[in-house]
């Protein structure tokens, strides 16, 4: 059995003001062949679930070939495009031929040349390799799936919790589905269900109501011993292309019917939920007021505006000059702002600092906060996360970084590339106990909970203004669907279209 690992994994936002180029995707790594076993082998991420479940067959030749994965942002660039996609097929090509395929990609990517990538990409293997060869597409939860991308795939894979904590145990039955296809087991047969429908970013935990409720109902869809997987995707409502919002996937074993009725009913369930599938979030003052009255440490308040995990800069200060604004201190956060990294490495730890940091890359994340403190650590900016993290990453890097302590009560972490709040080691990293903290500013919605959930008294998901509000009404979309719901509030859906 000769089985290929390839993939680029990007989340587009389209709002966006920073372009995935090529560049940006070097500098996160261009991994081949070994490199990739030696990253991801010990992670829980779907490469490692790929290995793992190959790795109990006997006689496989298992070669990676290309794969890399860049934080969220903005378009990808052609140059980029052209890049990933070339080498992918070059090597595909070149180091052939293949029994299965696996393309690790993430699905809602978007790119100035195709406004389907990961479709893209699939059909393109597919004319390499012919009609025989299997193509499992494993993607994140936050995938736009396209049906260009499931007809050029045998076999799609779908995270099913957010934050993303079962990556590993999803690709690992990617690939348990693709061995037993290959071995004349199965016939895996699928349909992609696509309502107009998009789920706020606010509602979108699975361990809450009313995502939890919709994955029971599709679990339930598991008890036909002739359904092999079903997947609930949120979609990502970011990217602005037609393909944009929330899909359900079911494969069963050689019966098509059964497939499509089996995804349509898990569509239509969502659809009947659509009203709890929307939100709005808290307002940042009103937060603030209540975090400052309580008792007890540290609250945790989710800047999601700037979702750094949704293709944010990192460097919002709305939070930080609306604290000050009401008086509120004892605040700890992270902010992207290697300028100011730098002027602290150069000053030295205890030498005094007077600065503006923070909201410098676009005029979108609030105007730059004036700060006099002291630089109380400089690190390297990396760590490695050994409990459960979102996505199943094991190594951060968030840059070299400074920590500031201000004269009015602030804690702030500077790094110089933008940087989720995956794990609390980020700022102990730096000296900042977490735990000290009347507040902690997280940015994201999701990837922060399983490092923050386990520590804070209360947790606000804040109505911030950025790339990745969740009122999606504050942007201007010119290719998805219309109508949609709940944009177009009168939309109908026959799951028949
Ligand atoms: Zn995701």
């Amino acid at each position: 059995m000769r089985v290929a690992i390839a993939g680029f994994q990007h989340e587009t936002n389209s709002f966006a003001k920073v372009k995935a180029s090529l560049a940006k995707w070097q500098e996160a790594g261009i991994l081949h062949g070994d490199e990739i076993v030696k990253e991801y082998k010990e992670s829980k991420a779907t490469i490692a679930g790929i290995l793992s479940r190959l790795g109990t067959e006997t006689d496989v030749d298992l070669v990676p070939l290309v794969f890399s994965r860049l934080m969220p942002m903005g378009h990808m660039t052609v140059e980029a495009t052209d890049y990933l996609v070339n080498e992918i097929l070059k090597l595909i090509e070149e180091q052939g031929p293949w029994d299965i395929v696996f393309l690790a990609q993430h699905g809602a990517a978007v790119s100035d040349k195709y406004k389907d990538p990961d479709g893209e990409v699939a059909e393109r293997v597919r004319a390499i390799v012919g009609p025989d060869v299997i193509i499992v597409t494993n993607l994140d939860m936050h995938g736009n799936i396209s049906r260009k991308l499931v007809a050029n795939s045998d076999i799609v894979k779908v995270y099913q919790t957010n934050p993303h904590l079962d990556t590993f145990e999803r690709a690992f039955e990617s690939a348990d589905l693709a061995v037993k296809y290959f071995k004349g087991e199965i016939k895996p047969t699928m349909y992609l269900s696509t309502p107009p429908l998009v789920v706020n970013i606010l509602k979108q935990g699975t361990s809450d109501k009313p995502m939890s409720d919709l994955l029971k109902f599709a679990e339930l869809e598991m008890k036909n011993s002739k359904v092999l997987s079903v997947s609930v995707v949120e979609g990502y409502p970011y990217s602005d292309v037609p393909q944009m919002g929330m899909t359900f996937l079911a494969i069963t074993n050689n019966d098509a019917a059964l497939a499509e009725s089996v995804a349509n009913k898990i569509g239509l369930h969502a659809w009947n939920m659509r009203a709890d599938l929307n939100g709005v979030a808290t307002s940042t003052e009103k937060a603030l007021a209540e975090a400052n009255n309580q008792s007890e440490k540290p609250i945790v308040l989710f800047d999601v505006g700037d979702n750094v995990g949704a293709g944010t800069p990192g460097d919002s200060t709305f939070v930080l000059h609306a604290a000050r604004r009401l008086g509120v201190s004892g605040v700890l956060q992270a902010l992207c702002d290697p300028a100011i990294v730098k002027l602290c490495a150069s000053l030295g730890i205890g030498a005094r600092v007077e600065a503006e940091v923070g909201g410098k890359f676009d005029d979108m994340h609030g105007t730059p906060f004036p700060i006099k403190g002291i630089v109380t650590a400089i690190t390297n900016g990396t760590y490695a996360e050994t409990k459960p993290s979102h996505g199943g990453f094991l190594y951060y890097n968030d840059g070299p970084s400074a920590a500031i302590k201000t004269d009015d009560g602030y804690n702030i972490l500077l790094t110089s590339l933008p940087a989720m709040s995956s794990s609390l080691l980020q700022f102990r990293n730096a000296g900042l106990e977490p735990l000290d903290h009347k507040i902690i500013v997280v940015k994201g919605v999701h990837s922060p909970r399983p490092a923050y959930e386990a520590i804070a008294k209360k947790m606000y998901w804040l109505d911030t203004a950025g790339a990745s509000t969740a009122d999606l009404s504050n942007f201007k979309y010119a290719h998805r669907r219309f109508p949609m719901y709940p944009f177009e509030e009168d939309t109908s859906w026959d799951a028949k279209d």
